[in-house]
């Protein structure tokens, strides 16, 4: 309280600002050089960091004498540390990170449900029998519907079981820019080391593998990969968003090795099913939302389980956003862009920047903002480019668009990637990849 009627006295801070701002903080954690202060609201910690985040430093060095760090989190944050300090030994986490691995996809998460039983079943018989029964595995259904976290639910059940089991999860992009990096430097070392890294490992989980459709030396290494590990009986498994059958211009070695072992598909999930995913949500996450509201969803949003939770998030966030009740009519409102009647996705600006976003793990606020960091400008360029390559909106809409930038910047931006490409293989895969994305067929 001292410090933060100092910091009131000092800075000159209105009343209201410092009830809003300042008198809601809570000491979280102090350590030997930080202190962890809790904000309440998610919304308010860009303000906090930005104008009190030095005041509150100065002061705290004042009145205590020693300089600490300060460090902000959100009950959101407090959840997810206590969640996974509760789970699991610290070893366990590197294990699991080198395995690239997200701790929250495994079976206790996954609801069974007609539209995935099946491949549910084949997945936990891999998981616990992994080599001996199917394999590979291969795992095929639309987009967000559950096979990238069928495929880590394996994975931690490995390593739950046995820590020591070399597991590794890519996509299959991701495989392709690490080969490509390795050809590239030339040298026969990268490329024993790629070798050495895929071919050294007990359970091998490849995501997306259509991606690697039409891309001959990925298919090429790719096989010898696939070769080595099972002559070996080392699992593998495989997802891709149709079965092998009509991967028509995959090489047909490759089909017919995805054909060997045991293929499950995913569909899309049935009412009920809908129902109890919203449901679990729900609950992991500390929602609290009528189940008026829930049935209103699952409902409304029926093939895609990515927008189903997508649809719960947003309600979620608009609610504690604008202060007020969820109810029928809030959601229909907060909800109008998300059902619709199955049309096409027409190709936008827009969802090329939500691609775009999703694909590098940033905001599309920021690829509409200012920031300047390589992180943001990269994939900023890239939908000025995807846009000019992929839509007829005029290059002065796609400039408003993209946080008011005139036609010239979106040019300039467009043609960097062009000149890029040229010399850039994996820069050209990551092009080929997002189009495919954003225009599936
Ligand atoms: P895909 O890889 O098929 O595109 P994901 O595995 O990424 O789909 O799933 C999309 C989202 O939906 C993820 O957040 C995932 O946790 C969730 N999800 C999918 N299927 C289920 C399920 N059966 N139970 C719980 N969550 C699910
Ligand atoms: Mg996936």
């Amino acid at each position: 309280n001292e410090i933060l009627e100092t910091v009131r006295v000092e800075y000159d801070i209105m009343d209201v600002s410092f009830r809003t701002w300042l008198l809601p903080l809570k000491v979280y954690r102090v350590e030997d050089d930080e202190i962890t202060l809790l904000v309440n609201q998610e919304q308010a910690l860009t303000i906090i960091q930005n104008k009190y985040m030095l005041p509150l430093k100065v002061t705290i060095a004042e009145i205590i004498g020693t300089e600490y760090n300060i460090k902000f989190i959100t009950p959101r944050d407090v959840r997810e540390i206590e969640k996974s300090s509760s789970q699991s030994k610290p070893q366990m986490n590197e294990t699991i990170e080198r395995a690239n691995l997200n701790p929250k996809y495994t079976f206790d998460t996954f609801v069974v449900g007609g539209n995935n039983n099946f491949a549910h079943a084949a997945s936990l018989a891999v998981a616990e029998s992994p080599g001996e029964m199917y394999n590979p595995l291969f795992l095929y259904g639309g987009v967000g519907l559950g096979k990238t976290h069928l495929m880590h639910s394996i994975a931690h059940f490995i390593l739950d079981k046995d820590q020591n089991k070399k597991v590794l999860y890519v996509t299959s992009e991701y495989f392709t820019n690490e080969l490509i990096e390795a050809i590239r430097n030339g040298n026969n070392t990268a490329m024993s080391k790629f070798r050495e890294k895929y071919r050294n490992i007990d359970v091998l989980l490849i995501d997306d593998v259509q991606f690697i459709i039409g891309k001959e030396s990925t298919q090429e290494e790719f096989f010898h990969t696939f070769n080595h590990l099972h002559s070996l009986k080392k699992q593998i498994i495989i997802s891709s968003d149709k079965p092998p059958k009509d991967m028509e211009t995959l090489e047909a070695r490759l089909r017919s090795r995805f054909e060997w072992g045991l293929i499950a598909d995913i569909s899309s999930p049935d009412y009920e099913t809908r129902m109890a995913i919203l449901r679990k949500k729900e609950e992991m996450d500390g929602y609290n939302i009528d189940d008026e509201i829930i049935k209103y969803i699952a409902t409304n949003i029926k093939s895609n389980i990515r927008e189903l939770e997508g649809a719960l998030n947003r309600l979620n966030a608009l609610a504690k956003l604008e202060k007020k009740e969820i109810t029928i009519e809030f959601a229909e409102e907060a909800l109008k862009d998300i059902i619709s009647p199955d049309a096409k996705k027409e190709i936008t600006p827009e969802l090329i920047i939500d691609v775009v976003a999703e694909h590098f793990h940033i905001s599309s606020a920021d690829i509409k903002g200012s920031k300047r960091n390589s992180e943001i400008v990269v994939p900023r360029q890239i939908v000025m480019y995807l846009c000019r390559d992929m839509t007829d909106t005029a290059l002065k809409a796609i400039g408003n668009i993209l946080g008011k930038r005139d036609h010239s910047t979106i040019i300039h931006g467009a043609d960097k990637i062009t000149d890029e490409i040229k010399k850039n293989d994996t820069l050209r895969n990551t092009i080929d990849i997002l189009k495919k994305k954003i225009n599936p067929t």
